[in-house]
Formats: C-alpha cells, structure tokens, sequence
C-alpha cells in the first residue's frame, strides 16, 4: 500500500523542516508549503491524504483555510490536524468549529507528531459515513437512530431523543474532540435557545445512563468532549 500523501502548511521554516523530516523518515510522501493561499491551491492539485496547518500564517490564517477546505465538497473529507501555540485555546475552539480533525500544540515532539498523524490516518475512512450511517457500532455498544435504540451489550437503554443524537454523533468519530457550540449545533439544532453549558446537562444524564461506561464520553478540558477512542 502506498504511504499517505500529507500537505503541510507552516511559515515558519524551521518546524517546516522539522515535520518534514519526520514525516518523510516515516515514509510519508510531504508537499511543503509556506502559506495559506498556495496552500489552498496545492491542496487541490495534490488531493492530499492529510493536511497539516498552522493556525498563525501571513495573510490567509489556518482557520480560514480550514474553512475553505471544509466547506468544498471535493476536499472536505481530507483530515486536517492543526497546529497551535500553547496558549492558544480559543483558536484551538475555533478551528475545531471550522471541521479540524485533530490539533497539537507547539512545541510538540517528533513523537507526538507521527502518532496524532497515525491516529488521525487510521480513522479517516469513517468520515464517510458520517453523515448518513444511521447505526454505529463501537464494541458492545450500539446506537441506531433509525429504531432509536441504543444498547450495551444487548441491553436496551433507554435515551431522550436529543442523548440518543449525541452519543451516535461522537460514537460516529471516536476520538476526535467537539467543542460545545458544535455538538449543540448537530443534536439539538440551531434554533434551539441555548447555551454552551446546556451541553454539559445532556452530557452528564447520558453518562450516568451509560453507568459504568461513564468514561466513554470525555471531557477535553477548555474545548469539548470526544468518545474515547480505544478499549471498546
Ligand atoms: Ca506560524
């Protein structure tokens, strides 16, 4: 199988070449570039398997090129993992809203580097069916909204319509995180007279609903919430 391609966009040369080449020692085919714009036009010429943003560049910022990438139809599916100084939580809030897959925070290690990448690589198939799959499957756990019938093990819990939408919509993309203004968009509407925190009351029922498997649902501390990614 050939190895992903992975576009990366940072201004700043140095980390540029430090993600080059560890990418490159894993075998990944790299397209290098500078900034947003040529970025863009790249993105759409390479048709990349992954795209690495930096949030702060010159003119066109990673959260506008996110946004751009995520509401074309044709590079959509494309994972983004962006990349962020450390202070930088509310970029991180607001790239994760544009459709951001995944972020690390600079300075981040070679290490961290390849096993977000891995990580984000490895689910990306999903992201397909998304949209549509009306039934997930994580493990013991079930969630079809079309029956609206969620269970463990075979057995039956019983959901309010808007937690059946949440856990099937993080069950959908275990591991990636949601902010709160995102989830509140996707299972209870945009219509809704809410706030962030109203989240956080339709969190905690279903996790006392989910018992012992409380922890599937967790808690990104400034950001969201992601299904837990391993052991199911
Ligand atoms: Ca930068």
């Amino acid at each position: 199988m050939a190895k992903p391609k992975i576009l990366v966009i940072e201004d700043e040369p140095d980390i540029l070449e430090i993600i080059q080449y560890n990418l490159e020692r894993e075998g990944h085919k790299v397209v290098a570039c500078r900034n947003g714009e040529v970025g863009l036009s790249r993105i759409r010429t390479e048709d990349p398997d992954l795209i690495i943003l930096d949030l702060m560049l010159p003119g066109m910022d990673g959260v506008e090129v996110c946004r751009q990438v995520k509401n074309d139809p044709v590079t959509r599916a494309i994972p983004v993992i962006m990349v962020t100084a450390k202070a930088e939580e509310s970029d991180v809030v607001l790239g994760l809203g544009m459709g951001a897959d995944d972020y690390l925070s600079k300075p981040f290690s070679p290490k961290e580097l390849i096993a977000r990448v891995k990580v984000v690589l490895r689910r990306a198939p999903l992201r397909e069916e998304s949209g549509g799959g009306e039934r997930v499957v994580r493990g013991s756990l079930s969630v079809d909204l079309t029956r609206h019938e969620a269970r463990i093990d075979d057995i039956k819990i019983d959901l309010t319509p808007t937690e059946m939408r949440l856990l099937h919509f993080l069950a959908s993309h275990p591991g990636r995180v949601f902010p709160r203004a995102h989830l509140l968009n996707r299972v209870i509407g945009e219509d809704a007279i809410v706030t962030d925190r109203n989240i956080d009351v339709h969190v905690r029922a279903l996790r006392q609903k989910l018992g012992e498997n409380a922890e599937w649902i967790e808690t990104v501390r400034g950001v969201g919430y992601r299904f837990a990614d391993a052991g199911k």
